[in-house]
């Protein structure tokens, strides 16, 4: 199957990639305006140029980055909960990669953010198969969490940068700031 495959983050990535490639045909899309703020955001990048171009990974990039808009929404949804922010944020970037996936040929399109124990899985793929139903390509549901250990071991082993945080400035807030008062 040609499969688009959404990397939220290199670390991420190496362990689905690793198994996801035995069995399709993977092009890996980065679109990740989440990331803040911006230095953040290229150094992540920088991370996952590193680790596909040394893998010979074959990628796609969207580097647009909306910020004054993704912050007012996300701001407007954070005041009400965390959910209904995460919600918008996977909304967002999954619908990028689906409707570049059905235009572009693709049998199917899914997400290395169905790895990390820390995110909202189900809601991932609860978004996942409606926006795929919507703009009408199948959205690969992978239950990755098994293997999350691994791909933390592989990215420490090809010495790339690991970010202490889940992207935005919301999730940075609340892994440095509301933890240490
Ligand atoms: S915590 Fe992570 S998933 Fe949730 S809005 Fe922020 S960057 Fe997106």
């Amino acid at each position: 199957m040609k499969l688009l495959l959404h990397a939220c983050c290199a670390p991420c990535l190496a362990a689905p990639y690793k198994y996801l490639s035995k069995e399709h045909e993977i092009v890996v899309f980065w679109y990740n305006p989440n990331i803040q703020p911006y230095r953040e955001y290229l150094r992540r990048l920088q991370a996952f140029r590193k680790y596909t171009s040394k893998k010979g990974i074959k990628t796609i990039e969207d580097l647009s980055y909306p910020l004054e808009d993704w912050l007012y929404k996300a701001a407007m949804l954070s005041r009400k909960s965390n959910v209904l922010r995460c919600k918008f944020c996977y909304a967002e970037r999954l619908h990028r990669v689906a409707t570049h996936a059905k235009r572009h040929g693709f049998n199917a399109f899914s997400t290395t953010l169905l790895l990390a124990p820390y995110q909202k899985h189900e809601l991932v793929k609860e978004i996942g198969e409606k926006i795929g139903k919507n703009v009408g390509i199948e959205f690969l549901y992978i239950d990755m969490r098994k293997w999350f250990d691994e791909s933390e071991k592989m990215a420490r082993e090809a010495g790339i940068y690991r970010q202490g945080y889940c992207g935005c400035v919301f999730s940075e807030a609340d892994r440095y700031w509301r933890d240490n008062p």
